[in-house]
């Protein structure tokens, strides 16, 4: 196999394609117990961007994320943590983010007042945290509906780069940590359930 060359992104949809293609490479890995990507992995890869990118493939909806609330147990979405819960918006309310279900999520009192006006990612990384992908699937998926309802996703990304958005869409990862570092969930015990697994869908 001759060396792989990422694709070119020049969209919006590109740029979240990529990274949400990559986060579902590293969930199937992760899920098949694999400690190097596998060719199956990187065709998931492949096959999504490439669907996304053309539209002839959707990003799952977050109904299925907004199931894993009930199916969790109540804990940080950030560290983990069972005390003093209170519901944090993934992208800050002050900063155009959506007051309804789909951005909030728990987290404990000190990750909170951490994060204060940040959004997710900006915080996450700048406290050296990667998020898990079942919050970084979250936090995609909002950022992908934020700039569909704005008519954002043909835009050349970096036109949209400069404008001010309710989050760093510069800092959406294509790079992903070494699968040994990386987790579905926050709790590690957690397995997504296998009729969601079913759906063959990300
Ligand atoms: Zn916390």
């Amino acid at each position: 196999m001759g060396k792989f060359t990422p694709p070119t992104i020049t969209t919006v949809r590109e740029h979240i394609a990529w990274s949400y293609a990559n986060l579902a490479r590293a969930d199937a890995a992760l899920k098949d117990g694999a400690n190097k990507y596998r060719v199956v992995h990187h065709m998931i890869r492949g096959k999504l961007f490439k669907g996304l990118k053309e539209q002839t493939m959707r990003i799952s909806s977050l109904y299925r994320d907004e199931r894993l609330k009930m199916t969790v147990p109540q804990a940080c979405y950030y560290c983990g943590s069972y005390k003093n819960l209170s519901v944090d918006h993934l992208i800050p309310k002050i900063k155009g983010g959506a007051d309804d279900s789909d951005n909030l999520i728990w987290a404990c009192r000190p990750c909170n007042s951490s994060k204060r006006d940040k959004d997710m990612l900006s915080w996450m990384f700048n406290k050296k945290m990667f998020p898990s992908i079942l919050l970084l699937r979250r936090f995609i998926k909002i950022v992908a509906r934020y700039c569909d309802e704005n008519e954002l996703l043909d835009e050349n990304l970096e036109v949209a780069l400069k404008k001010s958005l309710p989050f760093d869409l510069a800092i959406l990862p294509y790079n992903y940590p070494p699968l040994e570092k990386m987790r579905l969930w926050i709790l590690p015990e957690f397995q997504e359930s296998k009729e969601s697994q079913a759906h063959n869908q990300f």
